[in-house]
């Protein structure tokens, strides 16, 4: 059995043992042994475990998960297009390290869904310019013409 635990707020929890009375967490239930660490299912609700204690028999104790709410059904999903970031076209999740990835990537895997997804970056060319050298210009006197002199 794992009792699943949800946030409150934005605290950041180390390990989750013993932590049943901390304000922090609110106990919603308890589910069958939880036995890793991805996105799962449970009374049609998708739920995202972000820290688990493991109950030594490969599964875990205590898990604290969060909602996955923006979840887009499989015949609603669109393609996502030039954004700042790499964005799940499931959940939403954003990718905030973007600078990191590769250019391309055919099978990125989400890290709140685990939806498997390829993105490509999109470079817009720009140019900027800075003055090395103004330019000399010859310098010419009036001249009066030859024929009228
Ligand atoms: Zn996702």
């Amino acid at each position: 059995m794992t009792k699943l635990y949800i946030k409150n707020d934005n605290y950041y929890i180390l390990s989750i043992d013993g932590y049943e009375d901390n304000t922090g967490l609110t106990h919603i239930c308890n589910i069958e042994t939880l036995t890793d660490f991805e996105a799962f299912e449970f009374n049609g609700q998708i739920l995202r475990p972000c820290q688990a204690s493991p109950n030594g028999h490969g599964g875990y104790s205590h898990a604290i998960v969060y909602t996955i709410d923006s979840l887009k059904p499989k015949d609603d999903v669109d393609e996502i297009l030039y954004k700042p970031e790499i964005i799940c076209p499931v959940c939403g999740y954003e990718f905030t390290d973007c600078w990191e990835y590769a250019d391309d990537n055919e099978n990125e895997e989400c890290d709140s869904c685990g939806a498997i997804f390829s993105y490509q970056r999109n470079v817009e060319v720009t140019y900027s310019s800075e003055l090395v050298e103004y330019p000399k210009f010859k310098k010419y006197n009036e001249a009066k013409d030859e024929k009228d002199a």
